[in-house]
């Protein structure tokens, strides 16, 4: 039985598309068979980050009863498992949010982890993500703003009868007067698990369709998120500067020992 994790937030924008990507990849890099899911079902984007978008089965036409579970999941980069939202506006009108318990018994049966990206706000296809989840993760920025949308996401989840599992702080340092860690987390009366930095990279790598943790796997961001999810899977993370010092390290050894 795989571990659920819905991904959401109060607001839009925040990164939890963003989150569920590079969480799901780093996930599967460690080895770890990992399903992402975009339940975003009216502003899908999931799909068209990781190059998916032509793909004629979605989450909408299982939703709407016209395709089963099995044939709308694909595979992604270090073979994480994706199941995108359809873009048309038709799809999501026939789609049914209630038939997603269903779909979802289906993916926890064949995987380790599902990440679900969550839509945003509390209407009733943003709520049913969070009932399933064994944790809800909450994306939020370092402002005062985003602590009001995070909290009524926090209440969502505990009126449901699901746990926030924790927080994950995005976009950081982007504007200079930062809520601090601590703050965040008496505001929301739950731990932050990472801090991401805003970080160009994140955008870069979009337009190539690639996982930043991929395409900039040094990056800021791409160290966050791979923390992250060495936490979530119980393993050690190992930053890359200390690689870095490792490697060079390994290399002066070698060298002494060959030239003395
Ligand atoms: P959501 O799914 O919550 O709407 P996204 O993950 O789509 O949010 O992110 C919203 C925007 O912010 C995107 O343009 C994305 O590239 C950008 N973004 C997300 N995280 C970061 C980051 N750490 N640094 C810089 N830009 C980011
Ligand atoms: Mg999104």
């Amino acid at each position: 039985m795989a571990r659920v994790y819905t991904i959401a937030s109060g607001k839009g924008g925040t990164g939890k598309t963003t989150t569920t990507i590079n969480l799901g990849t780093s996930l599967a890099a460690l080895g770890k068979k990992t399903t992402v899911l975009d339940a975003d079902l009216g502003m899908a984007n999931l799909g068209l980050l990781l190059g998916l978008e032509e793909e004629p089965v979605t989450l909408h036409e299982v939703l709407s009863g016209d395709q089963r579970i099995k044939n709308a999941i694909y595979e992604g980069p270090e073979g994480l498992q994706v199941v995108p939202a359809g873009l048309t506006l038709e799809g999501f009108q026939k789609a049914d949010p209630e038939k997603l318990q269903d779909a979802l018994s289906y993916i926890v049966s064949n995987t380790e982890y599902l990440l679900i990206d969550a839509p945003a706000g509390l209407s009733k296809d943003s709520v049913i993500p969070l009932a399933v989840a064994d944790e809800v993760l909450l994306v939020v920025n370092p402002e005062l703003s985003s602590m009001a949308d995070g909290l009524k996401t926090r209440v969502m989840t505990d009126k449901v009868g699901s746990t926030v599992g924790g927080i994950v702080l995005t976009r950081a340092g982007s504007g200079g007067d930062d809520l601090d860690v601590s703050r965040v987390e008496d505001l929301l009366e739950a731990e932050v698990l990472v801090t991401v930095p805003e970080d160009a990279e994140v955008r870069r790598s979009a337009s190539y369709k690639k996982p930043v943790v991929l395409h900039s796997p040094q990056s800021p961001a791409s160290q966050a998120y791979k923390k992250l999810a060495a936490k979530l899977a119980d393993e050690e993370f190992v930053e890359a500067e200390t690689v870095e010092e490792e490697g060079e390290g390994f290399a002066s050894k070698m060298a002494k020992a060959i030239f003395g």
